[in-house]
């Protein structure tokens, strides 16, 4: 049976920490699908299509990978398009609490369907996509934070 994992966030806009997961994600995972769903938690930069198209260009060096819009509950999607696993990020210790509290909540919705955890590279672990906007809104040099096209999408957001 198919590998299939999907890996669900707000990608407001996709960072070179969430590529990095992605990379790694690939190499274990026939198929890997990155879900922009919604986080009523937040208030986004970017609508949902704007995202898609961001991430789509982002990812397009790595075949497997195919990227899709949600406005549901994750594990629903999952459930959905036959997805064993529900990639995250872990950063640092202070992603650990709100990450558990999500994967255990979503295990009780949906037993069939795990959680695993992938640490980015050292690099990337002080990344976030709200200091990405941060930085964007003050014109800052971003090249070594987010894919070309998410940069260019960023200026002209600030424009
Ligand atoms: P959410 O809005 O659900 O927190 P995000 O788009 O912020 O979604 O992130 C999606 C997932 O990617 C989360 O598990 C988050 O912890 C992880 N993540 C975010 N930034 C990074 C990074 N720089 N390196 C690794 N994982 C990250």
């Amino acid at each position: 049976m198919e590998r299939h994992a999907i890996y669900p966030g707000s990608f407001d806009p996709i960072t070179n920490g969430h590529v990095d997961v992605i990379e790694r994600a690939a190499q274990m995972f026939d198929r890997v699908t990155v879900v922009i769903a919604i986080n009523s938690r937040k208030t986004p930069l970017f609508d949902q299509s704007e995202r898609l198209e961001m991430a789509t260009a982002a990812l397009a060096h790595l075949p497997t990978v195919e990227v899709a819009i949600h406005s549901g509950l994750v594990v629903d999607y999952a459930n959905d398009h036959n997805a064993s696993v529900i990639i995250r990020g872990l950063r640092a210790v202070s992603d650990f609490e709100y990450e558990f509290q999500i994967a255990l909540m979503n295990r009780k919705i949906q037993p069939t369907v795990s959680t695993i955890f992938l640490m980015p590279h050292e690099r990337y672990t002080y990344l976030n996509s709200s200091i990405i906007r941060e930085l964007a809104r003050y014109d800052q040099d971003l090249s070594d934070f987010v894919p070309g096209p998410v940069a260019a999408a960023l200026r002209s957001k600030f424009q």
